[in-house]
């Protein structure tokens, strides 16, 4: 979703109703007081899946509402001594509704108090995604096209491809201006003041166009809150950069979201590398070393199975017709072949089923007589699947080995 609009200062709307947006003035406005010009229920809530809910506008607010793409302020109206809470703050008909449980009447003062941990965070993350959409614009020439700000993740769309090492290049550059401790204005040019800027804008902007501007990095037409000095965004970091609709998807996390999130990996990777009995830096040559023991006792276990199961094989009588034996985590050209040595030796249906009762068995069958008799069985009774043609057949079905070994009894 686009993240710029038309920013009056003061908004109206035909019935006359203006909010003074006193974030505008100051970011960094934790309380205020206003007073309350309309409270309304909002129609459809009331039920009992979705209790009532009023929609109250003020004459001020230092609230941001949910817009481009960002969360809305959380926080909460004290009126009389009663404090309620800000559940939700929208722009509804062009106007900033505070969204609570209960109503207030209108004329009433009250005080204001904003959530600034959360507020605060959006505006780092904010402000760090316009300096790095600054440096994608200037140095690849790609647009914006969404930004996504929510309480759990964050991220930026862009118009076409950016490699992950374009986009560590420029992450490291953010980081270098966050570090800069650069000064930010936001500022309403007139008109005519606003030809002078080449500033970044998704969409043509009818109103009075806010420009908020990190000098030397970007200029973007924005109406959100945002630091005053880059240093305060802390630092930036890239999570992750996906193929997304013709361009790339990038998460990102700035100031403390980035630091709790790099305070998580690095418990996750300390822990990994104490179970690994090393250092963090080995633990991918570590894992890599592991992977390839496995993948021989692997071998070495399906090898001494082969040689338990041929053992078996060898075991049963010649005079025996109809063989079914049991073994697991062999591989199906080994089936074949085991089968192939019993079928030289018994004149009957010989099967090998290869897994166990809770994951169910492959099996391979192979009779010089009559191979699909036994086929039409398996399925008929225990639904097994499969295919294959004479004098060979292959499939799973998901059943007790007893039941399986019972079906070769009968047909004897
Ligand atoms: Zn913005």
């Amino acid at each position: 979703m686009p993240h710029d609009h038309t920013n009056t200062k003061t908004q109206t709307s035909a019935i006359g109703l203006g909010t003074e947006k006193l974030y505008y003035d100051d970011a960094y406005m934790r309380e205020f007081e206003a007073s309350v010009l309309t409270c309304e229920h909002i129609s459809g809530s009331g039920t009992d899946a979705d209790p009532s809910r009023y929609g109250i506008v003020l004459d001020r607010t230092a609230f941001f509402p949910e817009e481009g793409g960002q969360s809305p302020d959380r926080g909460s109206l004290t009126a009389a001594g009663t404090t309620l809470q800000v559940l939700d703050v929208q722009i509804r008909n062009g106007i900033i509704t505070h969204v609570t449980d209960t109503p207030i009447v209108p004329g009433t003062q009250v005080h204001g108090c904003l959530d600034f941990q959360h507020r605060f965070s959006n505006m780092q993350q904010h402000s760090a995604e316009h300096l790095f959409s600054g440096l994608v614009w200037s140095r690849l020439g790609l647009t914006n096209v969404g930004f996504h700000l929510s309480d759990t993740e964050v991220t930026m769309d862009y118009s076409g491809s950016v490699s992950a090492e374009e986009a560590a290049e420029l992450e490291l550059e953010v980081n270098r201006i966050i570090w800069n401790n650069t000064e930010s204005r936001q500022i309403f040019p007139t008109k005519e003041e606003l030809n002078e800027y080449s500033y970044r804008s998704k969409m043509d902007i009818d109103g009075q166009v806010r420009l908020v501007i990190f000098p030397g990095s970007d200029i973007c037409a924005c109406c959100a809150p945002h630091v005053a000095r880059t240093g305060e965004i802390g630092v930036f970091r890239i999570l992750s950069v996906q193929s997304h609709r013709g361009g790339v998807r990038i998460h990102m996390l700035a100031g403390e979201r980035a630091f709790h999130y790099l305070t998580r990996e690095n418990a996750i990777l300390t822990e990994t590398a104490r179970s690994l009995s090393t250092s963090s830096d080995q633990v991918p040559a570590r894992l890599e070393k592991l992977r390839a023991d496995l993948s021989e006792t692997k071998h070495l276990l399906s090898e001494a199975r082969l040689a338990l199961l041929m053992k078996e094989a060898a075991a049963v009588p010649a005079s025996q017709q109809q063989v079914c034996l049991f073994s697991e985590g062999l591989e199906e050209p080994v089936l074949r072949s085991a089968v192939n040595y019993l079928m030289d030796r018994h004149s009957g249906v010989c099967g090998i089923f290869n897994g166990n009762d809770d994951s169910g068995y492959r099996y391979v069958i192979g009779s010089h007589s009559d191979v699909l008799s036994m086929q039409k069985l398996l399925k008929d009774t225990l639904q097994a699947r499969g295919g294959g043609r004479p004098p060979m057949i292959q499939g799973q079905v998901h059943a007790h080995e007893d039941e399986i070994r019972a079906l070769f009894e009968f047909s004897v």
